[in-house]
């Protein structure tokens, strides 16, 4: 089968990119499991945070915030966000972090603001007294529906003609004269362009087309649920996290979702949760939240994959003509992933302009890490 391009993975990153080629190209997107999102797409906290990430990464999720707040017409039948707001909390021995995190995030939300303990336990009266000593509010963060948004896509990708083939595996990849041939479990397919959006697995694409990898780094990252604390309603709470980010909860479903944010490295599997990394958490938690955690409800894991510079990896590889890469998005791909994909597109096809500064879209070129191995 011939296409314009392939795009490899139906995660956020595949299928949001995908979607936008496929308004004016044949583009096909090839899964190797036997539905979209399985992976990491399927097991994030779903927080839009613009006061979160490296400059690169607070650019392309402010870059989406129009996209999230008024999507086209027909792409979802409900709200994309919903609004939560977070607080950073710091211990006495952390309040010289607080100032140093605002800053930078003032200029992507103004009315971020420092709070005390007294302002914190407002919001969350069980947070305790000898922990809670200060942080600051994020009154703009939100939660993301990451189901709606997939689903979004992908619905506008078949509209548009695209082709999702799930239970295809990309096993190998020939450069040819005009493009790539490539051999999946469902047959084989043929396209000048192949947009590497394999999420953990992206360096192991890139070796099937004969290229040296980038040096991605999947890192686990453990979350579960437990009942809220005794007689009390969680909903309302904002995100809750250590300054330091050594643990932050939120409410989920009724209960409190509740994470160690662990990055523990990780070679790209299907990521299950480990026991320490729980018991770890709830440890944390228990000290700066009154909680008795006793029964977790649920637990999963999920694999957050950084280049080693911790920046995305958006452009055309310049070692192998029609490869693409999309991948080290890292904590921040659903909240990024309008703006990446509409970034994607526009480099892919060479056709359109695109509305991210040039020192961003320079930032994420793969040239970077090539030129540093
Ligand atoms: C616990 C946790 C919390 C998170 N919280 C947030 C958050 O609050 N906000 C936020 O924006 N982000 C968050 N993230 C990060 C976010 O989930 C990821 O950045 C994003 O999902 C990455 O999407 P992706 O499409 O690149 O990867 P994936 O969703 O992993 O998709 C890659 C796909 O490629 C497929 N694939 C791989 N190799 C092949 C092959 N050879 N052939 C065919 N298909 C292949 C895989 O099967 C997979 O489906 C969180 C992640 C975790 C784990």
């Amino acid at each position: 089968m011939n296409f314009d391009f392939i795009v490899v993975g139906a995660g956020i990153a595949g299928a949001s990119a995908a979607a936008e080629l496929a308004d004016g190209y044949r583009v096909a997107l090839i899964e190797r499991e036997s539905r979209p999102g399985y992976h990491t797409t399927g097991r994030s906290a779903a927080v839009y945070l613009k006061s979160y990430g490296n400059a690169v990464i607070k650019a392309m999720t402010a870059a989406s915030e129009a996209f999230y707040h008024n999507p086209d017409k027909g792409f979802s039948e409900v709200p994309l966000l919903h609004p939560r707001g977070m607080i950073m909390i710091a211990r006495q021995d952390q309040l010289h972090r607080v100032e140093e995190e605002l800053t930078p995030v003032l200029p992507f939300v103004a009315d971020a603001r420092r709070l005390d303990g007294d302002e914190i336990r407002a919001f969350v009266p069980q947070l305790r007294k000898d922990y809670v000593a200060g942080g600051f509010l994020d009154p703009q963060a939100e939660d993301m529906d990451v189901d709606a948004i997939l689903q979004g896509f992908l619905r506008r990708f078949r509209k548009r003609g695209g082709q999702l083939l799930t239970d295809s595996e990309l096993t190998g990849l020939e450069a040819e004269d005009d493009g790539w041939r490539m051999t999946t479990r469902g047959g084989e397919l043929v396209a000048p362009v192949v947009i590497n959006a394999a999420g953990a697995w992206a360096d192991e694409v890139a070796k099937l087309a004969g290229l040296d990898p980038l040096g991605l780094i999947p890192k686990r990252r453990t979350a579960f649920i437990v009942d809220p604390p005794k007689d009390t309603g969680c909903a309302g709470w904002p995100v809750i996290a250590d300054i330091d980010e050594q643990f932050y909860f939120r409410p989920e479903s009724g209960g409190l979702f509740c994470s160690p944010a662990d990055e523990t490295p990780s070679p790209p599997c299907d990521a299950q949760p480990e026991e320490l990394d729980v018991a770890i958490a709830a440890d944390r938690i228990m000290k700066a939240l009154d909680i008795e955690i006793r029964h977790i409800r649920r637990s999963w894991a999920g694999l957050r994959t950084f280049a080693p510079d911790k920046t995305p990896i958006v452009g055309f590889d310049p070692r192998a003509r029609g490869f693409f890469w999309l991948a080290g998005q890292g904590g921040y791909g659903i909240q990024t992933a309008p703006a990446m994909a509409a970034l994607s597109a526009a480099l892919a096809s060479g056709t359109s302009q695109t509305r991210i500064a040039g020192d961003i879209v320079e930032a994420m070129n793969p040239q970077r890490l090539i030129d540093s191995r």
